[in-house]
């Protein structure tokens, strides 16, 4: 379809509430604490280069991931300036590998060798079919090669006067699904992770599986985890409780620049999903990858966050796992 027409009935399709998908519930109250009208939550996938190695959108992914990771290195702390200007927490769903100062390679020249390997595999988004998951780390130290390593910039986060929450989004941007990947290989994973955030003293609460390759869910609750996150489609709803007691928060909309939209009507659609949100009594969960385009953190998002300011007084803004703990005492 002709992109013009795509964004045309985009906005079409907004006008008439179909995206995100508004869910109606009568018992609200359960999910929105006193006094608020909603909650929103912003969750950042903190990756740098790892999410974009395998990408399928590419000719070169691995020239796409450096350029993706120095980007993102420059809006980070951008992002927490204004973080603390509008007093909003974001959750940092971060790549394990991100916590280290550095890494290198055992006697047979093997990356990380306590951790299984992925089969080749293709998902929507990624295509691995290289001789070993870890050939793009560069064994290196974060200094050498930022693009692989970010403990400043983790410790930039938790410094911030701002409460942020550091989240897992695995250790190296694995394809989680069952049939990809193994349950030794997925704890081997979330153990690393563990190993490494403890370093920081952070404990992980919240999980989100890369490229939304949900599996493996029955290794997330053993593992002190409270939730995952879902995208099937944008939905400002509610969060789902599973029997295991695991919370799944679904995704309500992307930060993104979109070419064909003006900058004013992102700024529009992004406040009137906020506005949709009080009318309805939904739980809005913002997301967003922080390599996004300059436009986007100089003239857009700075203009998401004062209006979320402005409606403090009925918008419950939290991390996730401080919303889903304040919650859980009523489910
Ligand atoms: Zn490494
Ligand atoms: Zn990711």
């Amino acid at each position: 379809m002709n992109k013009k027409i795509k964004s045309h009935l985009s906005k079409i399709n907004f006008i008439l509430n179909r995206n995100p998908i508004i869910e109606k519930k009568k018992n609200w109250r359960k999910y929105i604490p006193e006094p608020y009208k909603a909650v929103v939550t912003i969750t950042a996938d903190f990756e740098l280069a790892w999410a974009w190695r395998y990408s399928k959108n590419s000719p070169d992914p691995y020239k796409l991931a450096i350029e993706k990771a120095k980007r993102e290195r420059e809006n980070i702390p951008k992002i927490l300036d204004l973080c603390e200007k509008f007093q909003i927490p974001i959750t940092w769903a971060t790549i394990g590998h991100l916590f280290l100062e550095k890494c290198e390679r055992d006697k047979s020249g093997k990356a990380h060798p306590e951790i299984p390997r992925l089969n080749h595999f293709e998902n929507e988004f990624w295509k691995y079919e290289g001789k070993d998951w870890y050939e793009y780390d560069p064994c290196s130290n974060y200094l050498d090669a930022p693009e692989w390593y970010a403990p400043d910039l983790i410790k930039m986060i938790l410094d911030s006067k701002i409460s942020h929450e550091i989240a897992c989004h695995t250790f190296s941007h694995i394809d989680c699904r069952d049939e990809v990947c193994s349950p030794e290989l997925f704890k081997a994973e979330i153990f690393e992770c563990q190993k490494a955030a403890s370093k920081f003293g952070v404990k992980l609460k919240s999980f989100v599986h890369p490229g939304h390759t949900i599996g493996n869910l029955d290794s997330l609750v053993p593992a002190g985890f409270l939730s995952f996150q879902t995208d099937n489609g944008n939905i400002l709803g509610y969060p789902l409780k599973h029997k295991s007691g695991l919370w799944e928060l679904k995704r309500s909309y992307e930060f993104s620049f979109r070419k064909e939209w003006n900058e004013k009507y992102h700024i529009y659609r992004y406040r009137k999903i906020i506005e949709r949100a009080i009318k309805n009594h939904s739980v809005c969960n913002f997301w967003f990858h922080p390599s996004y385009d300059n436009i986007f953190q100089e003239r857009i998002f700075p203009m998401i966050l004062e209006y979320l300011q402005v409606n403090k007084k009925k918008v419950f803004i939290s991390t996730v796992a401080n919303y889903l703990n304040t919650i859980s005492k009523r489910h």
